[in-house]
Order: C-alpha cells, then structure tokens, then sequence
C-alpha cells in the first residue's frame, strides 16, 4: 500500500490528513479531521496565527470550519500538537478529550513548564553538560512557550477505555515513550491507529527524558506492560518507549498507523522490528566507547555527534541515556557517582 492509497484508505473511512505548519525543525504536524459525530480533530497544531489560518482553509476544503468541532482530541503533551486547543475551544465551544494523565499537565501549562525546565536542568548537570550550554537550552526551551497554551480537558480518557463517535469507536492506549503522555486510538472498524509520534515513518521517535506526569512519589503508570523503570527518579525513556512498541507491534488488526509527522506507516511490525535493530546497534556502539574508559553521557553524545551534541545537547543526551540504561539493565554497564556527577563504567 502506497502512502496515497493509505491516506485514500483513512479518507474512505473519514479520516483526513491536516497538514499544518509548525516553526520547528520536524516541520508540518499532522492533524486529524474524523468526519464523523461528533466532529472530532486529533491535535491541533501550534498556538500561532499561521497555524490557525492554515487549519481554517484545510478544514473549509472538507466543507468545516473551527466553528464547527465538536470534539478535539490530544494525543500528547507537545505544543506542535497541542498549542491551539484552547483557541479552538473558545471558537467551537468543543470538548476536550486527552488521557486522563495529561490533564493536569495541559491545564497547568505554564507551571508544567517550569517544573520540566527544572527537571531538564537537573538531568543535564548530572550528566556533564556545562552550565552555559545548560542555561542556552532552557532559554530555547522558555522561547518555545509561545507556542503552547494551557487548555481545559472536559473528557479524561482512562488507558483501555473507548471513546465512541456515531461510526465508530476508538481504543484508547497509553503508549508512553517519546513522552509520557503519548497515547494512540485505534479505529478497530476500520483497521487504523492514530498513531501521532509513537511511530514516524522518517524518523525514530526521540524518547526524550521527561518528567513524570503523576506527581513526585506516586507511581506512575509506566503502561505499554512493564519493562521501563526509574531509577533517581529519571525515567528509563527509552525502556519505557521499547515496551510500548512491543504492545504496538502485538496489535491486531492494524492496517495502517496514522503518524503525527509525515507519511502514514503501512507497516507497522517490519518499522519497529527496524526500530529495534538501531536501538540493538546504537547500544553496542556505546558500550564499546564505555568500555575504553568510564565517561559522562555528555561525553559520549560528543564522541557519536560532534557539535550537535552541544547545540541539540537535551536531544542527544536522552539519546544517549536510553541507550546506556539498556546496557545497565543487562548488566553491561555500571553508574559511578562522583560527587553530583555521573559517569559510566564497564561491569565487572
Ligand atoms: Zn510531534
């Protein structure tokens, strides 16, 4: 199935593509119209005039406007796919649907931000990322929130539920990993996931180190069916996220995986198995760098990127981290503690 045929396959099941623009490196965000009752979009793009002007005429090419949604739907914490909800709202007067784990965290935008910034700044320091380099990211970090807004989530989605539109019904998944609220809704009529940044065609999902959402101490439900953990209560990312793609790939009667960038996946068990053969390699990769000498991450992410691992230094770093916390689980690799500094060793 070509990715023509997949987005005539969705259309034929009234699901439409938006394609709308975002500032950001990943480019267009892909929204969802579901022509259905109610009418639903899935994520919203940006919270910018550009973004909304291009959402008002790709609707109007399917005979809708803003005014007319009746329901949006969230499928993660990121501005590109959440930023214009509120706006939406005051247009349309729609319900907001997202996990019931990702409200609080949409409604209390700002501070969510802050205490991110603070966890992120926290991680980086551990992990030998300079303080310059460290006070450049989060001022990129607090440029960024303009495109985000706080929104209100009038319909919690527990893990599991089913959320039922007139033609059709959607499984609710948690599926936490590229963040923590990443959440996938599976059109079991018609064989297709929404799959926003779970799965990417072009790109293997970043499992970006992110704070939890339950608050400190309660236990967070890791979803996906164990495999991730925590330790100094950063988040096993990349763990986490291989647990979920283990639960995607075990998924029935899935023809075609609607991504949040990009084109649609049309197979959805050869990309994750790909997914594990990089992750399988990139792991290998650095414990051969480990075991010359013990190192910090940041100094590995320098060792496998050069310059862009201080320019992009919270991005290679979680890549870095996930790949290493593999290797602890295996018994591979050990973490030394130096002060407040954390280095990595060989086993044994
Ligand atoms: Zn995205």
């Amino acid at each position: 199935m070509t990715s023509e045929q997949a987005l005539e396959r969705a259309a034929a099941a009234g699901i439409h593509r938006l394609q709308i623009p975002t500032p950001f490196a990943v480019g267009r965000v892909n929204c969802y119209l579901i022509d259905d009752d109610p009418l639903t979009l899935v994520d919203t793009g940006p919270n910018s005039g550009k973004a909304l002007d291009e959402l008002q005429s790709q609707l109007a090419g399917f005979g809708h406007s803003i005014d007319d949604l009746e329901l949006v739907v969230l499928t993660h914490q990121h501005v590109d796919h959440v930023g214009l909800a509120e706006i939406i709202v005051e247009h349309s007067g729609a319900e907001v649907a997202a996990l019931d784990l990702l409200a609080p965290w949409v409604e209390h935008w700002s501070e969510a931000m802050d205490a991110d910034d603070a966890f992120a700044e926290r991680v980086m320091a551990e992990h030998g990322i300079p303080e310059d380099v460290r006070h450049a990211l989060i001022g990129v970090s607090q440029s960024y929130r303009g495109w985000g807004a706080a929104a209100t989530v009038t319909r919690p989605l527990a893990p599991g539920s089913q959320l039922r539109l007139r033609d059709r019904t959607l499984r609710v998944h948690h599926r936490p990993g590229h963040s923590p609220s990443d959440t996938i809704f599976h059109d079991e009529g018609h064989g297709i996931v929404l799959g926003a940044d779970h799965l990417i065609k072009h790109i293997s999902s970043n499992p970006l180190i992110s704070r939890p959402l339950a608050a400190a101490g309660a236990p967070h439900g890791g979803g996906g069916g164990g495999g991730g953990g925590e330790t100094a209560d950063r988040p096993h990312a990349l763990e986490i996220y291989i647990a979920s793609l283990r639960a995607t790939r075990a998924m029935e009667n899935v023809d075609l995986v609607l991504a949040g960038h990009g084109e649609p996946v049309t197979d959805h068990v050869a990309l994750i198995d790909e997914r594990f053969r990089l992750h399988k390699r990139r792991a290998e990769k650095i414990r051969r760098l480990i075991a010359q000498a013990p190192i910090t991450a940041y100094e590995i992410a320098q060792a496998l990127w050069g310059n862009v691992a201080v320019t992009q230094a919270y991005l290679t770093l979680s890549e870095v981290l996930g790949h290493v916390d593999l290797l602890v689980t295996a018994g591979r690799v050990v973490e030394q503690r130096d002060g407040g500094l954390v280095r990595f060793a060989a086993a044994g």
